[in-house]
């Protein structure tokens, strides 16, 4: 299997959305976003996604060069559209205007409607982190057929509707919760296919609402259905993105009225909260970081060898492969280099990135 340097991803995702029209600032922010999604170690959200990005640019369902625009501002609520707009720029700039919202008013509320693709929903909340926020984000995925089964349902209603928490911390790295709210995201499922792997048990319904191994059923069309995670508390929390960012930001839930036109469209209700409006900024911190120390000192049950809090898996795999590069499988590598191609990268400049 390749192993890819992540300067290497960054270069070719750049060339790739450059050629595809994107200004050097998104292509940047692109680049930067799908990497970081790689070294975090969810290649479902990593490069692996340019394909599909390719093909929505080629569709028109995916537009360069767009912008948050503001549909309203009013106190701490602020009503963003984002144009079908590149997600790495639209929730870039959501959460900057909320962070200087939230500076200003000690919180915000961020409706963001209508952008593509937002990717891993925890580099939005590592944004407001590192200015010092805290941050709660629920997320919507809409314009493609359902794929998700809520707790007892034999087919699927809803998107994968990630769900994500952050705080900062004194001395530790923030606290980060970041999932899709089925038992595992689509892409797990794809990068697992492309292997020649089977789903994860108990993780996927066929088309007559069996559970299945089969994640070749969901690729191209979704035949089948994710299940939503942890039983009826899980499914609920998914229902309850699908409305608290579907619904409450004025954005699109999966009713079958509204478009699918094949793309991925988030919509997102973030809450950002400046903790030093509320108390003391560095009390909290301390008792966040006091409160890490106790839940680590906890002794581990038999089958783990220690509690590992959100947040860690990510920062270990950043720093393993941050040094070792990414590895990607063969399908993936290929697909990507072919949508470098068809986005218009010229071959000198392929072999030049690629080596
Ligand atoms: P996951 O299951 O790998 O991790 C979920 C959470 O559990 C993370 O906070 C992680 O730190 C924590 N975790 C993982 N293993 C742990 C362990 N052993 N002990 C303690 N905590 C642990 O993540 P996922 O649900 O597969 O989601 C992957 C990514 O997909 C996320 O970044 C999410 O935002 C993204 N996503 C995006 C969309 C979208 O439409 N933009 C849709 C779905 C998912």
């Amino acid at each position: 299997m390749p192993i890819v340097a992540a300067e290497t991803l960054h270069q070719l995702t750049q060339a790739i959305c450059a050629a595809a029209g994107s200004e050097p600032h998104e292509a940047e922010l692109v680049a930067d976003h799908l990497v970081a999604a790689n070294l975090a170690g969810h290649d479902s959200h990593g490069v692996g996604m340019l394909p599909f990005y390719v093909r929505c640019l080629g569709e028109g369902i995916l537009k360069v060069n767009q912008h948050a625009q503001v549909l309203r501002e009013q106190g701490a609520i602020l009503v963003l559209d984002g144009q079908r707009g590149f997600g790495q720029v639209i929730a870039c700039e959501a959460m900057a205007r909320g962070i200087a919202l939230a500076a200003r008013e000690g919180l915000a509320l961020v409706a963001l409607r209508n952008s593509f693709h937002i990717g891993r929903i925890g580099h939005w909340a590592e944004q407001c982190a590192r200015a010092g926020y805290a941050s709660v984000h629920f997320v919507n995925v809409i314009d493609h057929s359902p794929i998700v089964a809520l707790h007892g349902a034999g087919e699927a209603t809803l998107g994968t509707n990630p769900f994500c928490a952050a705080l900062p911390s004194a001395e530790s790295a923030s606290v980060l919760l970041d999932m899709a709210t089925s038992k595992v995201a689509l892409g797990k499922i794809r990068v697992a296919a492309n292997k020649g792997l089977p789903a994860p048990e108990g993780t996927l319904l066929d088309e007559a609402g069996e559970p299945t191994s089969d994640g070749s059923i969901m690729f191209p069309d979704h035949l089948g259905a994710l299940i939503a995670m942890g039983e009826h508390k899980g499914s609920g929390l998914a229902f309850i993105c699908e409305l608290f960012a579907g619904a409450l930001t004025g954005g699109r839930t999966m009713q079958p009225e509204h478009p699918r036109a094949g793309g991925a469209i988030n919509n997102m209700l973030s809450i950002i909260i400046d903790p030093g409006a509320i108390d003391d900024r560095q009390r909290m911190l301390n008792e966040t970081e006091a409160m890490i120390r106790l839940a680590k000192s906890a002794r581990p049950r038999r089958g783990f060898e220690e509690v590992l809090l959100p947040g860690e898996p990510e920062q270990r795999r950043r720093a393993e492969r941050s040094a070792k590069g990414v590895e990607l499988d063969e399908r993936s590598w290929a697909d990507i280099l072919a949508a470098a191609r068809t986005a218009g990268v010229a071959e000198p400049a392929l072999a030049r990135i690629v080596g």
